[in-house]
Formats: structure tokens, C-alpha cells, sequence
């Protein structure tokens, strides 16, 4: 763990703001300063902020779509000049329940920033703060380049990788947080900061995992991998096993080595209506060189302890990069109520896997496939080779090598009514997963938190300093909605 000394100890490069009157309201504060494409949307009733789930969705004063850095300082100052929280928003995915924004407060919506500019050599990008994973993803492939993102399109980018940022691609080239060179960061205050391991390098520590606490990134500059169209892509599929195969696969997947190319997901889902018959499905992931015969076999090697116990379907084949994230869309989608309850193991137990699976098919039918019927659990693999070269303490996000299986039970569903029964089997399930994850601590990755988790859960041993640093960026603890430090 770095210093408290050292890294606090390094010069801020700041560029200040200009100052309104104190007392102002928010809005006349704003409109003036604000540049001729962004859009204050305001409203004497409450504006409900567009998300991934409705569930505690929050109402809010103002949602500022901001165009330009200045547009992200004026907000921030002026917030602050009003007296009212703000909050910055860029994919709209975060499903965590620590909110506390009220009627009269400020989203900051990033969304409208979503430059994406490589280098000559396509081996850094700078990213605005509002780019989702599918438009960096896009532009990687037009620039026949691959960046490391998180697995879905609609998430942010910057908002992924403010808690860590896992990505299928890790096991060669680490979280999303190990390929950050700089941030572009708002403070607090308002004023406007660059943070690398040399500029700021307490800052750019904390922001890679409690990103959230500290400021609102602008733009980033990433690490690119330039790499020819042909080898651009992965070999990624869907294997369908029957449920008598469950506590097989569990423990071949407990037991898989997974190498620098490898990542490895299983689901329990179900085939929709009418029926809404449960579904294991097994979704292996290998970072392969190309569409070649070779490739293909080097993939099916990798996990042929899976293939060995005969899945009834196989969809796996060789994916154009840009299209690797297609099979997730359905997760993807906007609205419904989704209660998320995330969790870490070391290990996974087969018999608590069957025990999980019969709750989850009493659920559908308890509840009504029609009321309940996108639910799911879903477990991730990643290889940790490359993270766990980097060190634990060389960033904020305390879990590192700890949490070889992160996963999450989702309850989605419609009904405000079925809220106590989906928090009920949502949190048994992560219950049931704790018990014998086989880890010291309930270690969430925060990004997949409830937000009913200790500070300690979620920030480990380096929530002192983070409370240390913190008090030195956010004294008036601003940046206080996600899974705030004090
Ligand atoms: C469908 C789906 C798929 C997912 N897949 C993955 C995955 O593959 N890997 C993974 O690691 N996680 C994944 N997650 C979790 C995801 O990383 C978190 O939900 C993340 O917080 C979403 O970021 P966002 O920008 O979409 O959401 P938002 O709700 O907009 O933001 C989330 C948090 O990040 C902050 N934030 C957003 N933008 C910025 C910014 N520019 N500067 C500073 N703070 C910012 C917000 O203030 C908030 O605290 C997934 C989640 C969903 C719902």
C-alpha cells in the first residue's frame, strides 16, 4: 500500500473556476455559463433519472446533459454555490442502492462526451468520461485495435472502471483500471485535474476502485492493442447442459486453470414463455488469434474438461471483436425493477450450486414465470495472471487476487409488490454463496454490491487511507451516493 505521506504529498495541477455569488439558485448559477450544446432539463415536479433498474430509482431537481469540461465545472460549482448534491452519470447502469439524491439535486449526465480519438501508433485512446463500452469497442475495431473493456455495451466505460472494470480480455492484460495512463478529473470543488502515476498519483490510485468518491473523470487516456483485422476478435459461445450436469461442471470449473487467454461464465436462466423452463448454460471465452482450424482447437483444448461432459448445445465459434459483446444485449436492457445481490467465492461448492438452482426454479414457479421470468444468476471467471502481477496495493480495488468467482443474484421483474419477495430470494441466495465461499471476508467487488455491505467489504484494509485521502480531495464529502467513504 502506498504512503499516506507519499501520495498525498504530490503538487495539484489546478486550473480554477470562476466563482458566482453565493446563495444563487442553481439554475440561474448555471444556464449562464453553461455551453450552447448542453442542456439543462429541469422541472418543479420531480425528473426520475433513466437507469438500468427502477428499483429505488431516485427522483432529481435537475439533470444537467453537459457538452464540454467547463460544462462539468460549472455544474459542480454551482451545485455546491446551491447547496444541492449532484451526482455524475454516464451508462446509467450503477444497480447499487446507496442513493440519496432528493428533489431538488443535480445529475451530472456525461453521456454527450463520448469522443473516442486514437493515437498513430493505435496504441493509446482518449476517452471521454460519457463513451459507452459498445462505442470504444466499435472504434477499436474500425481502427483494427482492441481496448479493455467491460463485457456488456451499454455500460460506461469510465463508470466500469471507477471500481475496477472486469473484462474478459483481463487475463493478458488486466482490469480496466490497470490500463488507465491518465484521468481528467473534476474535484469537488469544481476545479479540473490530471491524475497518472505521476501527476496526482494518490488521486489516480484512489479512482482505480473508488473512483466514485473522488471526482467526476472528463476524459481518460488508455492503453490500445493494436491488432490486425483477421486475429481482431475472440472465440466465445453458449454451451447448454442438462441440469443433471450441474455439480459436474461447478466443479470442473472450480477446478479449470484458467490461463492469460481464458475467462469462463455460467448462468442459470431460463428458455422464456410460455414455459420459462430453466436453462445452465456455460459461456467459455478464449482471447484466440484468428478464425484458423488451429485457433479453434487451441480453444476447445483450453477447456476441454468442460466439453468433456457433453454439452447438449454448442455455439461457441470464432467473433469478430466488435461482436463479441452481442451476447449479452439481453442483459442490457433498460427499465424493470432488478434487485442485485453480488458476492465473491475462492471457490465453488457443487452442492450449494444444486441448492441454488432449486431456489431459483421455485422462484420462476412460486412467483410466476410472467412476473419473474428474467431473473437470473450468473457467475464469472477470470484469469487473475496478469491482476495479480500488479500487486494488491498498486490501486484502490482491494480484491484483486482474492476473488477468483464473483457472483450476482438477479431478481427482475415488474411489480412493485414483489419487492420483500425478490429481496427475500435475492439475498439468501448471496447468503448461501458467503457461507461457504471458502474467503476470509464478504469481499464484493463494489461494482456488484447491494449496497448493504460493510466499507470493509468493499474497500478492504485500505479504507483508512482512502478516508485520509479523501478528506484531502472531498473534505466536504461531495461525492457521497456511490458507496460513500464517510
Ligand atoms: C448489464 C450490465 C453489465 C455489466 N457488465 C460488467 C462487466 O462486464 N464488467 C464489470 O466490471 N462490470 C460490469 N457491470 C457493472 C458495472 O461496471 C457497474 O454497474 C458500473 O457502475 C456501471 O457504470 P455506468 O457508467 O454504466 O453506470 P452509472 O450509473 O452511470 O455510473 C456508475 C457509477 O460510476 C460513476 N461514474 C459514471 N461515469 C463516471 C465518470 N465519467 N466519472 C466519474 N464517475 C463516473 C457514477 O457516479 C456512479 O457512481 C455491468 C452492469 C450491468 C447492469
Amino acid at each position: 500500500m502506498p504512503s499516506l505521506v507519499s501520495v498525498v504529498g504530490l503538487a495539484l495541477a489546478i486550473v480554477p473556476v470562476i466563482a458566482s455569488p453565493a446563495g444563487t439558485s442553481f439554475e440561474s448559477c448555471l444556464r449562464p455559463k453553461l455551453s450552447k450544446a448542453a442542456k439543462l432539463i429541469t422541472a418543479q415536479s420531480d425528473v426520475i433519472v433513466p437507469r438500468w433498474t427502477e428499483y429505488k430509482e431516485f427522483s432529481t431537481g435537475h439533470i444537467v446533459n453537459v457538452s464540454t469540461e467547463a460544462d462539468v465545472q460549472a455544474s459542480v460549482q454551482c451545485a455546491n454555490q446551491a447547496g444541492v448534491q449532484f451526482f455524475a452519470q454516464s451508462g446509467g447502469n450503477a444497480w447499487a442502492t446507496t442513493w440519496s439524491l432528493g428533489e431538488n439535486d443535480v445529475v451530472i449526465n456525461l453521456r454527450h462526451m463520448n469522443s473516442i480519438e486514437f493515437n498513430m501508433e493505435r496504441t493509446l485512446v482518449k476517452v471521454g468520461g460519457g463513451a459507452t463500452v459498445a462505442e470504444l469497442t466499435d472504434a477499436a475495431y474500425a481502427n483494427n485495435t482492441q481496448v479493455v473493456t467491460a463485457n456488456c455495451n451499454c455500460v460506461g466505460a469510465m463508470g466500469a472502471t471507477m471500481g475496477a472494470g472486469y473484462s474478459r480480455m483481463m487475463g493478458e492484460r488486466g482490469f480496466m483500471i490497470d490500463n488507465i495512463v491518465s484521468f481528467r478529473v473534476v474535484l469537488a470543488s469544481g476545479e479540473i485535474v490530471d491524475a497518472s502515476s505521476t501527476t496526482n498519483a494518490d488521486l489516480w490510485w484512489a479512482m482505480r476502485g473508488a473512483g466514485g468518491n473522488f471526482g467526476i473523470v472528463v476524459s481518460s487516456i488508455m492503453k490500445a492493442y493494436p491488432t490486425p483485422a483477421a486475429q481482431n476478435g475472440a472465440w466465445v459461445g453458449n454451451l447448454i447442459f442438462s441440469e443433471d450436469k450441474i455439480e459436474n461442471v461447478v466443479s470442473a470449473v472450480n477446478n479449470l486453470t484458467l490461463t492469460s487467454k481464458m475467462a469462463i461464465f455460467f448462468y442459470f436462466a431460463n428458455g422464456g414463455a410460455p414455459d420459462y423452463t430453466p436453462v445452465f448454460m456455460v459461456t467459455p471465452f478464449y482471447l484466440s488469434g484468428g478464425n484458423t482450424t488451429a485457433a479453434t482447437a487451441e480453444a476447445r483444448k483450453a477447456f476441454a474438461s468442460i466439453f468433456d461432459l457433453a454439452p447438449e448445445a454448442d455455439t461457441t465459434t470464432w467473433t469478430p471483436y466488435n461482436e463479441v459483446n452481442a451476447g449479452s444485449e439481453s442483459f442490457c436492457v433498460t427499465g424493470n425493477r432488478k434487485v442485485s445481490y453480488g458476492a465473491a467465492q475462492g471457490q465453488l461448492d457443487p452442492t450449494t450450486w444444486r441448492a441454488i438452482y432449486t431456489d431459483y426454479t421455485n422462484f420462476l414457479t412460486e412467483n410466476g414465470g410472467d412476473n419473474v421470468g428474467s431473473s437470473l444468476i450468473l457467475m464469472e471467471a477470470y484469469s487473475l495472471q496478469f491482476a495479480e502481477q500488479k500487486g494488491d496495493y498498486s490501486s484502490a480495488y482491494a480484491w484483486r487476487s482474492t476473488n477468483r468467482f464473483n457472483t450476482v443474484a438477479i431478481a427482475w421483474y415488474t411489480d412493485e409488490s414483489l419487492d420483500e419477495t425478490a429481496n427475500s430470494w435475492a439475498s439468501q441466495v448471496r447468503d448461501d454463496w458467503r457461507a461457504t465461499s471458502g474467503l476470509k471476508s464478504n469481499s464484493t467487488y463494489i461494482n456488484f454490491a447491494f449496497g448493504d455491505e460493510s466499507l470493509e467489504d468493499i474497500y478492504g484494509d485500505n479504507v483508512p487511507i482512502l478516508q485520509s485521502l479523501k478528506s484531502y480531495y472531498d473534505p466536504q464529502n461531495k461525492f457521497n451516493q456511490f458507496f460513500p467513504l464517510v
